[in-house]
């Protein structure tokens, strides 16, 4: 009795696993036809604040799928995908193209797009990354590139040097979601960052949890020491923002100031520039 329970359990189990599978197998090859075609795959932007003047600093690139028939696709459900078939380096190459085209037609404010760890493996990572400015006439300086701890921290030789040469061309890096991977303040210190970012899932405790509290004060302490600069993902209300203000964090961005933006709803906004100023 129990085993033959426990088959049936097995074959439900197998047969959800092919499912899943199928999926995947699908979501890669749509995605293949949809890069070839340029189609449905939409950038949209999230602005980021400066805390003491309240101004728009950036805005990051995060990508979207409007696919034919599942519907607006998030990250999460495609980006793991792209990686493991590396499809994420033309995905990649065209989310920096489109971002790069978009932001140089307003001065003054950075571009934030992520990099997969997938994307830093290739070899010539950098000169196209420099190409792609160069084409889009994007000033280097501009251009923050998030990548997680994982990817940073690795201490493959191609990847430290392509990182060099990043900076050398004056494009900066961006430690994201930090807090979240095997995260020590001492990595602050050894790492050659320009920027953190505090992951979403402390911001969103800080009001309530005092340890999510004093993690970002001692994050955000140190990084200023170290004379980094530090911003705030995910702020969705204004105990969150009041608290981050007076912790000290450098810029801020979440839910509380603006959703991403598709491109032309990101035109619409940049246009506005009494937008540009957000009072919480
Ligand atoms: P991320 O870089 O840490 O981006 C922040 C994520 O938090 C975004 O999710 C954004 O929409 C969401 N977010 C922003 N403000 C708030 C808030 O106040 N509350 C909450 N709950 N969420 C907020 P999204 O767009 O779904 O992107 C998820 C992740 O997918 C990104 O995390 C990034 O790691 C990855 N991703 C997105 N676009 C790209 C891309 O072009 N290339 C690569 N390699 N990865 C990407
Ligand atoms: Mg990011
Ligand atoms: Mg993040
Ligand atoms: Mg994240």
């Amino acid at each position: 009795q129990a085993k033959r329970e426990g088959r049936a359990c097995f074959r439900r189990f197998t047969s959800e696993l092919d499912k899943h599978i199928q999926h995947l197998r699908r979501l890669e090859s749509d995605l293949r036809e949809a890069l070839a075609k340029k189609s449905g795959l939409e950038v949209y932007y999230q602005p980021l604040f400066t805390t003491a003047d309240e101004k728009l600093a950036g805005m990051e690139a995060l990508i979207r799928w409007r696919h034919p028939e599942l519907g607006l696709l998030q990250p999460e459900e495609f980006i793991p995908v792209a990686e493991e078939s590396g499809l994420i380096v033309p995905l990649g190459d065209w989310v920096l193209q489109q971002a790069c085209l978009m932001m140089a037609q307003w001065p003054d404010i950075t571009l934030a797009v992520n990099l997969s760890p997938v994307q830093l493996r290739e070899e010539n990572l950098a000169e196209r990354i420099v190409e792609i400015l160069n084409e889009a006439n994007l000033d280097p300086s501009r251009l923050e590139l998030e990548l997680t701890e994982g990817a940073i921290l690795n201490t493959n030789e191609n990847i430290r040097t392509c990182l060099k040469k990043l900076r050398a061309a004056g494009v900066k890096i961006v430690l994201d979601d930090f807090g979240t991977g095997y995260s020590s303040l001492t990595h602050l210190q050894k790492l050659d960052v320009d920027k953190v970012k505090i992951d979403k899932s402390f911001v969103n405790d800080i009001a309530a949890n005092d340890q999510s509290e004093a993690i970002v004060h001692a994050v955000t302490y140190l990084a200023r020491v170290l004379g980094i600069p530090v911003t705030a993902e995910g702020v969705e209300n204004s105990r969150q923002h009041d608290l981050l203000r007076i912790i000290g964090c450098t810029e801020m961005q979440g839910f509380l100031y603006s959703h991403p933006l598709s491109a032309e709803d990101t035109r619409r906004f940049l246009a506005d520039k009494k937008k540009w100023t957000h009072v919480a």
